[in-house]
């Protein structure tokens, strides 16, 4: 399904779907294993490296597989959106409404506004014909995903949301309000540290300038890009295992938590997925360093992030229950 009722309801029942990356078999039994046993809504994002990683062929005969295992779990009427994350094009977008994916994102938020607005109306106009929804981007994220990476970000400016909406057609909106790529989210220098901990502690999400996109575009959805949490527990034992992650940190979850009960209907979270997979794999090999069968590393990494995506989707996003 595309994220047009997904987004209403979410808006209205005060929650956040989770859009969670997907790159392998492991992750999406994962995230589909968490959404069939919480009934969460939930949208299974591919990125354009995710496509040239996997080969786009078999990324989306996974995600139909996915809907069908879903119902072998016992999950009669499952609510999945196949969505393309950061599309970088026309070319890509089409590409993508072409292979049936329900939703895109075309981001085109590191172009001069008006070039912005005009990709972004293009791949709406194209998408639309399709009944597949378009998430764009306004404002600029710091950090690295993928192919994505901006040294500086910039939040968005309230007064552009209006315009931007109305001239593109988008359906969703994602913003900058703080949130940033990748697992080292923040330098040293731009958090306090905890004293007790010795732990970072980075700066609080911009939610005047949240308030003040919502105030401008009343029941639009806000999407939020760069939302893990970096839990403190993966990077320990990633560390603990022979693994080197100094001063790696997220977005707190509680401030998720906020943002899930505004106009905020999509929080994607994938760094933390990738924290836990590799926590699960460096264990097993301290442990079992003979180990040779992945099954015996990828199974507990499948394990770790079901957990993971389930504690997101009661905890932090509020979305279970909601696709019963
Ligand atoms: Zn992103």
């Amino acid at each position: 399904m595309n994220t047009r009722e997904m987004f209403a309801k979410a808006i209205k029942g005060g929650y956040a779907i989770p859009a969670f990356n997907f790159n392998n078999m492991e992750q999406l039994q994962a995230i589909i294993k968490a959404a069939a046993e919480t009934k969460s809504p939930v949208i299974l994002q591919v990125s354009k490296g995710a496509r040239n990683y996997a080969n786009q062929t078999l990324l989306r005969y996974m995600a139909q597989g996915a809907v069908e295992y879903a119902k072998e779990l016992g999950w009669e009427h499952p609510q999945i959106c196949l969505h393309l994350d950061h599309g970088d094009s026309f070319e890509l977008c089409k590409s993508c409404v072409d292979f049936g994916f329900s939703s895109v994102m075309i981001d085109a938020s590191s172009l001069p506004y008006e070039e912005n607005i005009a990709l972004t109306k293009k791949v709406v106009d194209y998408a639309h014909q399709y009944d597949v929804t378009v998430e764009a981007e306004l404002g600029v994220l710091a950090g690295v995903e993928d192919e994505v990476s901006a040294a500086v970000s910039h939040y968005t400016k309230p007064e552009e949301v209006v315009d931007f909406a109305t001239r593109t057609g988008c359906d969703s909106l994602a913003i900058s309000i703080g949130t940033s790529h990748g697992a080292y989210k923040f330098t040293p220098e731009q958090c306090t540290r905890d004293p007790k901990t010795g732990r970072l502690v980075p700066p609080p999400l911009a939610f005047d300038v949240l308030d003040a996109i919502m105030e401008q575009l009343p029941g639009f959805p806000i999407v939020l890009h760069g939302s893990s949490s970096v839990p403190q527990e993966y990077v320990d034992m990633i560390n603990q295992y022979g693994g080197k992650l100094p001063d790696a940190v997220g977005i707190p979850e509680e401030q998720l938590r906020k943002a899930a009960k505004s106009a905020v209907c999509k929080i994607n979270i994938d760094s933390d997925s990738r924290l836990a997979f590799t926590a699960a794999v460096r264990k097993v090999f301290a442990e079992k360093p003979g180990e040779f069968d992945p099954r015996k590393y990828c199974g507990p990494a499948r394990d770790l992030m079901t957990e993971l995506y389930k504690h997101k989707i009661i905890n932090v996003l509020g979305s279970d229950g909601k696709a019963e």
